[in-house]
C-alpha cells in the first residue's frame, strides 16, 4: 500500500502518527488536573476546531480522489526542505509539551498548581508550542503537493494565533502579574529575537 505514496507523503503520514502520539501521551498526563480559572469560551472552541481540519484536510487527499482537482506540481527541493522544517516541528511539539509539563491543558486555563514555565524551549519564546504547529503547516505545504491538503492547516490556524495569542498572555498576566512582564520583555511570542509581540 505504501508503494502508493511518494517519499514525502511516507513522512507525512509517519509524521501526523508520532505527532499525534506526543499529544495522546501528554492529554492522558494531563488527565485529572484541576483547573481554577477557565478562559475558556465558545469562540476559542471553534478556532482550535478549524484549524485542526487543517491538520486533517491531508487525510482526504492521501486516503481519497476527492481533493485530486487541486494538485500541482512542487519542485524537487521542498520534500527535503519540508522533512527539515516537520522533524524541527515534531521536535519543537515534543519539547515544548515536555517543558510546560502539568501546566499544559488544551484549552485556556489556569490549574491549581499553576507555575510559569521559562526554561528549555520557553526560555526565548512564549509560544514554542504555536511555533511547532506554524512548522507544521509550513511543511504539510511542501510535503504534499495539492492546494488544499497543502496549505489549509497554515490558512485555518491564522485566526488562532492572531485571536488566542493575546487573549492567552492576558490570562497569564493577569495570574503572574510581574513575573509574566518581565518574561515577556525578554521572549519573543513566536520566534526568538524578533519583536516581542511578533503577532
Ligand atoms: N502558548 C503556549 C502553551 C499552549 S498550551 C505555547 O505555545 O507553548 C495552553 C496553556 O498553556 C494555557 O492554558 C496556559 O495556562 C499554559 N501556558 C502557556 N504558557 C505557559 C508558561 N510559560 N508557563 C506555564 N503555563 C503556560
Amino acid at each position: 500500500m505504501l508503494e502508493d505514496y511518494n517519499t514525502s507523503e511516507v513522512i507525512f503520514l509517519a509524521g501526523l502518527v508520532i505527532g499525534s502520539v506526543i499529544r495522546k501521551v501528554y492529554t492522558a498526563k494531563s488527565r485529572g488536573i484541576k483547573t481554577t480559572k477557565n478562559f475558556s469560551s465558545v469562540p476559542d472552541i471553534i478556532l482550535v476546531l478549524v484549524a485542526g481540519v487543517g491538520m486533517v484536510v491531508p487525510l482526504l487527499y492521501l486516503f481519497t480522489p476527492w481533493l485530486d482537482f487541486a494538485n500541482y506540481a512542487l519542485p524537487g527541493s521542498s520534500g527535503c526542505v519540508g522533512t527539515i522544517v516537520f522533524a524541527g516541528a515534531i521536535l519543537m511539539l515534543w519539547r515544548s509539551h515536555a517543558d510546560l509539563g502539568r501546566n499544559w491543558s488544551a484549552t485556556l486555563c489556569i490549574t491549581g498548581q499553576h507555575s510559569l514555565v521559562t526554561s528549555g524551549v520557553y526560555r526565548r519564546i512564549r509560544h514554542p508550542m504555536y511555533t511547532a504547529h506554524l512548522l507544521w503547516a509550513i511543511a504539510q505545504g511542501l510535503l504534499l503537493s495539492n492546494w488544499l491538503a497543502g496549505w489549509a492547516f497554515l490558512v485555518l490556524s491564522i485566526p488562532l494565533y492572531i485571536i488566542r495569542i493575546p487573549k492567552e498572555e492576558k490570562m497569564m498576566l493577569e495570574r503572574f502579574g510581574e513575573e509574566y512582564c518581565s518574561y515577556k520583555s525578554r521572549t519573543g511570542a513566536l520566534i526568538p529575537c524578533l519583536s516581542k509581540n511578533d503577532v
